[in-house]
């Protein structure tokens, strides 16, 4: 008798070699055929028996496709180590009262041949029944397990077809996720570690076989996989999943264990492997993930370890673990990622507007549009995380286009109501993809009357625009509309005025890092006073992000700067709260400017 986990792995293994496929059964007829004919038998049967059910999934001189597996023979003959023959069944006590023996077929006689798989695991019989009792010959008995092995190499054929790799002749992905879900079956209580390695950069393997054609590139996959097989002899079984890259799974080792054979391996491959006549080093990136054998763990690993080489890739280490908060950090981005477009045609972002300064007089001359995004679930999620994220899809353009439109629905009611306030917005690099984006937002503008003056636009500083063709054409016809352009967070990355003399600007917006704790670092006020200056020898105004502090505002007005821009000052707020923020302040004496 099989025991539980015993059964399951068998269960497993008909589902992996997917047995019920008619198209397999179609093939074996033939063998079924064969059978019948040679032993001379109105019925001659393949039989799956799983769970709770035996399957004829190829049949001779009977109409049944399947039975209760209570009743069914071949359930015995599978426990059986060689033929199970019952020369008469009436005669058995186990079968006398069998349907098929009790019923119209009659049946008196069975030999059942188990279908052993390389594993050792009986998935059914090959099986043949007469309406007479009979004795097969040992002769006979042996032609049986012949044709019951062709049955069974039919099966693994058929199941290993697209399940190895072409270049390096190893299992493939499909493969190792199918042995995989019979580990789930296995042994539950041991420990185990997935590793996936990728072996060589894919932009050099393209590279390389642009130039040189495809054969030595696979000729260095192969001298690759083999250098991993050998490492791994008797340890593991190595799979090719990906062109440049290998899995495999090791046992009950400790993270020592692996690290030091982590360590070997790639002292191994590290060593240089020729493409042509050219010696090429294989690079060595490891993403590694312990596990249990149960369904949930192994259905997921390929993922987690996926994971954890992409983290071995990005910090360029040789190998990363599997982090639980490094993927919920992935999937919170991934779905930010897919919300998002659902997101915008249910209402959830709005636009909030921070009031901008003039030093000189005190009043706040503009104010800029910033995205906020009430997630249903996740609550409110800030765009210094959502930007980003949606950059790297195309729905960036949609979220520019409905900021673009809302913001300057606003910008014309400020018009009405509060001749000569600006309003700025933000466009990411990825806007200036869209070679349509100046011609789109000059028709919205002339649809909402706007004075282009009053609108600027703020994009990052940063090399993004020598990447980007299309955008300075962009950003000159917007300055030569009489958009007003702005550098937003100057001073955080590589600053630089030198290419800042390509691009129409009129503002330069001193980024908050430098500016928030102005007056207790040293550094940051050498800084600030020296790009103040500098921006303003070069004929730009001057503003101050993140202003928090009072004494961060005197220092910025004794330096000359012109708006500044911050908590200190106003905090971000609906329209209508700037629109009675600014009839007050106009209203007013000029130091009300200064709101906590
Ligand atoms: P940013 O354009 O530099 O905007 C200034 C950010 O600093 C805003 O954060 C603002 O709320 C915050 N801030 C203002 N004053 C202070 C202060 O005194 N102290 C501190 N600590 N922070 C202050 P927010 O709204 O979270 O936006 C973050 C970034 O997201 C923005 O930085 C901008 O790069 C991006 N962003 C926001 N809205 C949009 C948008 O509509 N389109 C695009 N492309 N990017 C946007
Ligand atoms: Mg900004
Ligand atoms: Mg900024």
């Amino acid at each position: 008798m099989l025991d539980r986990s015993q059964e399951l792995e068998r269960i497993a293994l008909i589902e992996a070699l997917n047995v019920m496929d008619p198209a397999l059964g179609r093939s074996l007829d033939p063998v079924t055929e064969l059978a019948a004919f040679t032993f001379g038998t109105p019925i001659a049967l393949i039989s799956i028996v799983d769970a709770d059910s035996q399957w004829l999934i190829s049949r001779v001189g009977l109409a049944l496709q399947r039975t209760d597996r209570h009743h069914s023979i071949c359930s015995c003959a599978i426990q059986s180590p060689g033929i199970l023959q019952i020369e008469d069944l009436r005669e058995d006590p186990r079968f006398s009262d069998n349907p098929l023996v009790t019923g119209p077929e009659s049946m008196r006689f069975y030999a059942g041949a188990p279908l052993v798989t390389r594993n050792g695991i009986a998935l059914g019989t090959l099986c043949l029944m007469d309406r007479a009792p009979r004795v097969l010959s040992d002769t006979e008995q042996r032609q049986l397990q012949t044709l019951a092995r062709i049955v069974v190499n039919q099966m693994e054929l058929k199941m290993s077809l697209g399940r190895r790799d072409p270049v390096s002749g190893l299992p493939n992905r499909q493969q190792f996720q199918a042995d995989l879900s019979l580990l789930s079956h296995a042994d539950g209580a041991r420990h185990y570690t997935g590793v996936l390695l990728d072996v060589f950069d894919l932009q050099s393997a393209n590279d390389a076989g642009q130039a040189l054609g495809m054969k030595p590139v696979e000729s260095l996959l192969r001298q690759a996989s083999l250098r991993v097989q050998e490492m791994l002899q008797d340890q593991a079984q190595v799979y090719h999943v990906a062109a440049t890259r290998f899995a495999f799974i090791v046992r009950d080792h400790s993270r020592e264990q692996i690290e030091a054979l982590m360590g070997r391996l790639r002292e191994r491959m590290r060593r240089p492997l020729m493409v042509g006549s050219i010696p090429m080093s294989p690079q060595f990136h490891a993403g590694l993930c312990d596990f249990q054998a149960t369904a949930e763990e192994t259905g997921d690993l390929v993922r987690k370890c996926l994971v954890a080489m992409h983290h071995a890739l990005q910090t360029d280490a040789c190998l990363c673990w599997y982090s639980a908060d490094r993927d919920a950090h992935l999937r919170r981005r991934y779905r930010l990622a897919s919300d998002a477009a659902r997101g915008l045609a249910q209402d959830q972002f709005s636009l909030v507007y921070q009031p901008r300064y003039d030093l000189a007089t005190g009043q706040p001359v503009s104010a800029e549009a910033l995205l906020r995004w009430t997630h249903p679930l996740l609550g409110p999620v800030s765009p210094g995380e959502f930007i980003p994220v949606l950059e790297c899809t195309a729905l960036m353009h949609t979220l520019s286009q409905w900021v673009i439109e809302h913001a300057f629905e606003q910008a014309a009611r400020w018009q009405r109501l509060l001749p000569g306030f600006a309003l700025s917005l933000n466009l990411s690099p990825r806007d200036f993809d869209n070679e349509q984006l100046w011609t789109g937002m000059a028709n919205r503008l002339h649809i909402h009357g706007l004075v282009p003056s009053q609108i600027e636009v703020e994009i990052t500083e940063g090399q993004w625009l020598h990447g980007h063709p299309a955008a300075l054409p962009q950003l000159r016809a917007m300055a030569a509309a009489g958009v007003r352009i702005a550098i937003d967070d100057f001073g955080s990355g590589y600053s630089n005025f030198g290419y800042l003399s390509e691009v129409p600007i009129s503002h330069i917006k001193v980024d908050q890092s430098l500016v928030t704790g102005l007056a207790r670092s040293r550094t940051a006020r050498l800084k600030v006073e020296a790009i103040l200056r500098l921006a303003q020898q070069l004929g730009y105004r001057t503003v101050a992000e993140g202003v928090e502090h009072d004494s961060e505002l005197s220092l910025l007005r004794l330096w000359g700067c012109d708006e500044a821009q911050g908590y200190h000052l106003a905090r971000p707020m609906s329209a209508d709260a700037v629109t009675q923020l600014v009839l007050a302040c106009r209203a007013g004496p000029l130091a009300d400017a200064e709101h906590e």
